[in-house]
């Protein structure tokens, strides 16, 4: 149960006073839904109002807060006028201008003849000291909530710096002193404070020096964070192991026959990543392994030979893609190796409906269906098993940890894979899954050859499509990818469209086009033309971003590269330079080039190995963004910074590996505060794993 102290903080935002039904939306997308997220969005800058001075002192363009008597309101002639109001002190007279100006609540916060503070910035204008919407008016009393350096909040259009300050300071206020969680040694190290008064500090700097990602408020803030995210995945993984796997012995026979059936030998990295995994699956213990495969290095191969070990034992095997088209992939792979094993499987996503589908279920549940190869339909509450023993996640950086977690929550006795297409740097890897087992794919099957990888300017695209012409003359097959986002759909679409239509004109009927908006079975149809050679050029938006698998593929033009991130090209490009033929890659962008579009095409240019352009991917954009976290919602990590925060992980980590080692279900009392540590970073689903949680 989450601890009393926290409920406040788990309460809706717009029960903060002054968050309404329009705010509510606002500070949701912007920071949370939860009071406690708003905690957790720290000042990105400061303005530094501490200058205090007279009329007479207060320069053309300087942030000034000055005291002032109210002389008189002056109301507009005409709307398109300000409303004036003249203040004065003994030095000279300031005119503070409105536009749009509600009277009414001008004349009530500044009274006429009445002493105000105000702040903003000032400018001589027509012989005038103007001040045009001050930041601030308030009374004398209240001159110390001005006079300081105040903090700056990252924000949306939907929001004002001011309405967020004080939504923020609603939040604080909510807040009180926590047990300490952490060893005093490392607080005494570090200069760290305990929690509240880091946090306070956090969002109250007193100089800029306290913005810093290494200031000891924020350092704190962050160790907290990181902390958390370990013991979490520690527990869910000790948990896991905890729980009594049952020892899973296959004959060998099924993989035997689907070896021979396979028209490759597995590499050596595809037999040493299988050897580790059905020791694992052969031992008592709960599998929790995750297989680490840069795009093309043939993980399907590995899964299914691992789900085929536990129906040769007498179980069930699940493979959980993450979109439609992935899933119906994995089952065409699997379909004619299965039945060359004479194992039955099935696929289950969210199209197969009525008696197609209760057809299915039956089949699980009675166990005739040995494999069932799927998308999150397959976790639905009437989807049963008989016997499960094996789940496979094909998780391409789709999934967030906390649905890890929840998965991992949610299992019984089942062992684990997760499949994950490379790009993860060492650092991530830490903080996305712990100290999980790892198998490791560093070869790519024999024969394969690099892609030559170009850049062009969009104003050569005619010779690209002659060059394309010359390439399908020679039985070439062709990814024409065009970007679609979502702010600007509805025209990347239509550019998408058009781009079709173009190509059709000029290599008529050989043409496809596939994306997002068409419905399921249409998708298939296309990519199935384009698979069997019927068509031979694919338009394509980023749907075919994950997965697909044609090897004959060997071109592949990417229209606005400028628009996408690295870790997508990488993924893109892995579609090609799967067969044996040489394979090209023709980068095409828009200018002008900005600086960061232009060291990521470069970067592609010079490098196919997924590790060197993960490391880059993270210098040059966040942490959260690289995960894929930021799509599913909120960013993995709020305060933490995984640069600049880096030693601060491999701290965090051996902190969480010596906690459960000495105080396993935390029930000291340093083990109570670090339960309430959990439930602040909303790891409840780590909690469940502790005996008296
Ligand atoms: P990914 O790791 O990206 O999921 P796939 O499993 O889709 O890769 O495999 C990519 C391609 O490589 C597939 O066409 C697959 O049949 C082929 N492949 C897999 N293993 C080998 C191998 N050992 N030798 C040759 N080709 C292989
Ligand atoms: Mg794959």
């Amino acid at each position: 149960m989450r601890p009393q102290v926290l409920y406040p903080l788990f309460k809706p935002v717009d029960t903060l006073k002054g968050v309404g039904p329009r705010l509510k939306p606002a500070l949701e997308r912007l920071a949370g839904p939860h009071v406690v997220d708003l905690l957790w969005h720290l000042p990105a800058g400061a303005v530094d109002r501490r200058h205090q001075c007279t009329i007479n002192q207060a320069g053309h363009g300087e942030l000034c807060t000055i005291t002032v008597r109210v002389m008189q309101h002056i109301q507009p002639p005409t709307k398109s006028r300000p409303y004036r109001v003249i203040c004065e002190d003994d030095t000279g007279t300031l005119v503070l201008t409105f536009f749009h100006a509600h009277a009414d609540y001008l004349l009530k916060i500044l009274p006429e003849g009445a002493l105000r503070v105000v702040s903003g910035t000032v400018e001589h204008y027509n012989n005038e000291i103007q001040m045009t919407h001050p930041d601030h008016m308030v009374t004398v009393e209240e001159i110390d909530t001005v006079l300081r350096l105040e903090p700056t909040y990252p924000l949306t259009h939907t929001v004002s710096q001011k309405v967020l300050a004080k939504a923020i300071h609603g939040a604080l206020a909510q807040t009180a002193p926590l047990a300490e969680w952490h060893d005093s040694a490392l607080l005494a190290k570090h200069g760290w404070k305990p929690w509240h008064e880091s946090l306070l500090k956090a969002h109250a700097p007193d100089d800029l020096a306290d913005l810093a990602p290494h200031a000891p408020a924020r350092e704190r803030l962050a160790y907290d964070e990181l902390l958390a995210n370990q013991l979490a995945l520690g527990l869910v993984r000790r948990g896991m192991r905890k729980a009594k796997g049952r020892a899973t012995l296959g004959d060998g026979d099924l993989r035997a026959k689907v070896l021979d059936a396979l028209p490759f030998a597995l590499t050596g990295s595809q037999s040493m990543a299988l050897g580790e995994i059905i020791a694992d699956m052969e031992s008592d213990l709960r599998m929790l392994r995750l297989l680490q495969g840069d795009v093309g290095s043939g993980k399907t191969v590995v899964a299914l030979l691992t789900m085929l070990a536990a129906i040769e034992a007498g179980h069930q095997a699940v493979l959980m893609a993450p979109t439609e088209i992935l899933a119906r992939q994995h089952l065409n792979t699997i379909q004619p190796l299965a039945d060359a094993a004479g194992v039955e499987v099935a696929v289950l996503t969210g199209r197969e409906k009525g008696k197609t589908r209760a057809a299915i279920l039956d089949g699980l549940k009675s166990g005739a269906i040995k494999i069932a190869v799927g998308t999150h339909a397959l976790f639905q509450d009437d989807v049963e098993f008989a016997d499960l023993r094996m789940a496979v996640i094909d998780e391409q950086h789709r999934f967030g940890v906390h649905q890890r977690l929840e998965l991992a929550a949610k299992g019984s006795a089942v062992d684990v894979l997760v499949m994950t297409a490379t790009p993860i740097p060492r650092t991530l890897m830490l903080t996305a899954y712990g100290d999980m087992d790892v198998s490791r794919l560093l070869e790519k099957p024999a024969g394969r050859q690099p892609v030559d990888t170009r850049v062009f300017p969009s104003s050569k695209l005619g010779s690209i499509a002659e060059g394309v012409q010359r390439k399908l003359d020679q039985g070439a097959r062709v990814y024409w990818v065009c970007p679609l986002v979502e702010e600007s759909e509805k025209l990347d679409l239509a550019a998408a469209e058009d781009r079709f239509e173009d190509l059709k004109k000029m290599f008529g009927e050989r043409v496809g086009l596939v994306h997002g908006r068409m419905k399921g079975k249409d998708k298939d149809a296309v990519m199935v033309d384009f698979k069997s050679g019927k068509i031979d050029i694919l338009v394509a938006t980023t749907v075919i971003e994950v997965g697909v698998d044609v090897p004959e593929a060997t071109v592949m033009v990417i229209e606005h590269a400028e628009r996408f991130g690295l870790a997508q090209l990488h993924q893109l490009r892995g579609r090609i330079g799967r067969g044996s033929g040489a394979s090209s890659c023709l980068l095409v962008y828009s200018p002008p080039l900005g600086d960061v579009a232009q060291k990521r095409l470069k970067i592609m240019r010079e490098t196919e190995d997924g590790f060197v352009i993960a490391e880059e991917d993270l210098k040059l954009r966040g942490a959260g963004e690289l995960l894929g976290t930021r799509q599913s919602g909120l960013p993995e990590f709020r305060m933490a910074d995984l640069e600049a925060h880096q030693n601060l992980l491999a701290t965090a980590s051996n902190d969480a590996k010596v906690i459960l080692e000495m105080d396993p279900d935390l029930k000291t009392p340093r083990g109570e505060a670090l339960r309430t540590l959990l439930y602040l970073f909303e790891r409840d689903a780590a909690i469940k794993y502790l005996r008296s949680g």
